[in-house]
C-alpha cells in the first residue's frame, strides 16, 4: 500500500469541507488528515479534530480561540488561531494537499503560500483566481505545484481533457441559471436573501449560492476558466442548462465535444481532485437517460445578467480589474444577505467600484492587497 495522502482542509466546516471529510471517512487507507480550519464554527471543528485524529487547528477569528482550546484541552491537538496561522500550516512538511475551501479573498494568502511550499492544490476558491489568476499560475509552475479544480464545471473540463494532446478550441461553460431563471426581469428587484439561497441543484455555502442567483459565480468561473486551461477570454462561452447535468464541455480543432455527466454531487469533483489520474468508487445517485428523457440549453440573457458581462469586460481588462470586481461584490453580496440592499443592486455596485478604483496593469501581490482594501472601501461608500 502506498503511503496515505496528508491532507490540510481549510475551511473544514463547509459545504466543501465537510464533503471532503465524507471522502476521508470512506477511504481511511488513503487519507489522513493533517491540518482542519474554520472561519468561527469551532464546536463543529473540534469535534472534525477529534474525529480524524487532526494534529493540528486554526480557527480564523481569534475571538473563537478560547472555547476551541477548551474543547480540546484533553486531545493531543495543537490549537492556533489568525489569518497568519492560516498561512503557516499550509507549509508543514507533514501536508501533501491542501483542500482550498475558504470563502472569497481569504483564500489568496494561504494558496499563494502552499504554492511557494510546493503542495498540491485541490482548488475550491475560486477568488484567488478571481483576483490574482496569473500570479497564482506562475507561481503553481514555478514550483511544480499542481492546481487540481474541485469547482465542478472545472473539474469537468479537466475531466475531458484528460488524455488529450490537441489545442483547446472553445470551453463551454454550463450554468444552472440559478433560482431565477424563469422570474420576469422586473421582479428582481423584490427577491429576499431566502429566495436567493433556494438553489434549484446544488448544496453550497451562503456567498456562492447568492453568487449563482446573481450570476457572479458564473462570471467568476469565466475566469477562472481562463487561468486554468490557458485559453482567451473569446474561447470561453457559457449556456444556461436547467437541471446541471452536464458538467461543462471542451470543443478542439476537429469540431468535437467532450463533456462530463453526472447526477450533481460535489463529492465527485473533490474525489477526482484527490485521487487524480485514479477514480474511486462512490456510492450516490446514477443517471437514467431514459427517465431524464430530454436536456434543455439556451444562450444567456445579458441583460439579467450584468455580473456575467462584467467578468467578461475584466478579463478584457486584465490588471487588477478582477481584484476590483471581487472585493465590490464581497462587499455587496454581505450587505443583501444583510438586507441592506436590494439583489439588482449587487451588480450596479460592482460596476461602480470598477469605473471608480485605482486601476493598476501588473500588479504585485502587496498591490492586490492595497486594491481589495480600496475596493472594499468604496463598495462600501455606495452601499
Ligand atoms: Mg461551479
Amino acid at each position: 500500500m502506498e503511503q496515505k495522502q496528508r491532507l490540510a482542509i481549510l475551511g473544514s466546516t463547509g459545504s466543501i469541507g465537510t464533503q471532503t471529510l465524507d471522502i476521508v471517512a470512506a477511504y481511511p487507507e488513503r487519507f489522513e488528515v493533517t491540518t482542519l480550519t474554520a472561519h468561527r464554527n469551532w464546536a463543529l471543528l473540534a469535534e472534525q479534530a477529534i474525529r480524524f485524529q487532526a494534529d493540528s487547528v486554526v480557527i480564523a477569528d481569534k475571538n473563537c480561540y478560547a472555547p476551541l482550546k477548551e474543547a480540546l484541552a484533553t486531545h493531543p491537538i495543537k490549537v492556533y488561531a489568525g489569518d497568519e496561522a492560516l498561512c503557516q500550516v499550509v507549509t508543514s512538511s507533514s501536508v501533501d494537499t491542501v483542500v482550498m475551501a475558504l470563502v472569497g479573498y481569504s483564500g489568496l494568502f494561504p494558496t499563494v503560500e502552499a504554492l511557494r511550499h510546493g503542495k498540491k492544490i485541490a482548488l475550491a476558491n475560486k477568488e484567488c483566481l478571481v483576483v490574482a489568476g496569473e500570479t497564482v499560475m506562475d507561481l503553481s509552475a514555478r514550483h511544480q505545484a499542481p492546481i487540481l479544480p474541485v469547482d465542478s464545471e472545472h473539474s469537468a473540463i479537466f475531466q475531458c481533457l484528460v488524455g488529450e494532446h490537441s489545442p483547446i478550441e472553445k470551453l463551454i461553460l454550463t450554468a444552472s441559471g440559478g433560482p431565477f431563471l424563469h422570474r420576469p426581469f422586473e421582479e428582481l428587484d423584490s427577491v429576499t436573501p431566502a429566495d436567493a439561497l433556494a438553489h434549484p441543484c446544488w448544496d453550497m455555502g451562503a456567498k456562492v449560492t447568492i453568487d449563482s442567483a446573481s450570476l457572479m459565480n458564473k462570471g467568476f468561473e469565466v475566469i477562472e476558466a481562463r487561468w486554468l486551461f490557458d485559453v482567451r477570454p473569446d474561447q470561453i462561452e457559457v449556456v444556461i442548462h436547467p437541471g446541471s447535468y452536464i458538467h461543462s464541455m471542451v470543443q478542439f480543432a476537429d469540431g468535437a465535444i467532450k463533456a462530463q455527466l453526472g447526477t450533481p454531487d460535489m463529492h465527485l469533483p473533490i474525489q477526482y481532485a484527490l485521487t487524480f489520474p485514479h477514480r474511486l468508487p462512490m456510492q450516490g445517485e446514477r443517471m437514467d437517460f431514459g427517465e431524464l428523457g430530454r436536456m434543455e440549453f439556451f444562450k444567456p440573457d445579458l441583460r439579467r445578467s450584468p455580473n456575467l458581462q462584467l467578468a467578461f469586460e475584466c478579463l478584457q481588462r486584465g490588471g487588477n480589474t478582477g481584484a476590483i470586481l471581487n472585493a465590490a461584490n464581497e462587499v455587496a453580496v454581505e450587505a443583501f444577505l444583510n438586507g441592506k440592499i436590494r439583489f439588482t443592486d449587487i451588480p450596479r455596485i460592482n460596476r461602480r467600484t470598477l469605473d471608480q478604483a485605482t486601476l493598476l496593469s501588473r500588479p504585485s501581490l502587496e498591490e492586490y492587497r492595497e486594491t481589495d482594501t480600496e475596493a472594499r472601501a468604496i463598495a462600501r461608500s455606495l452601499l
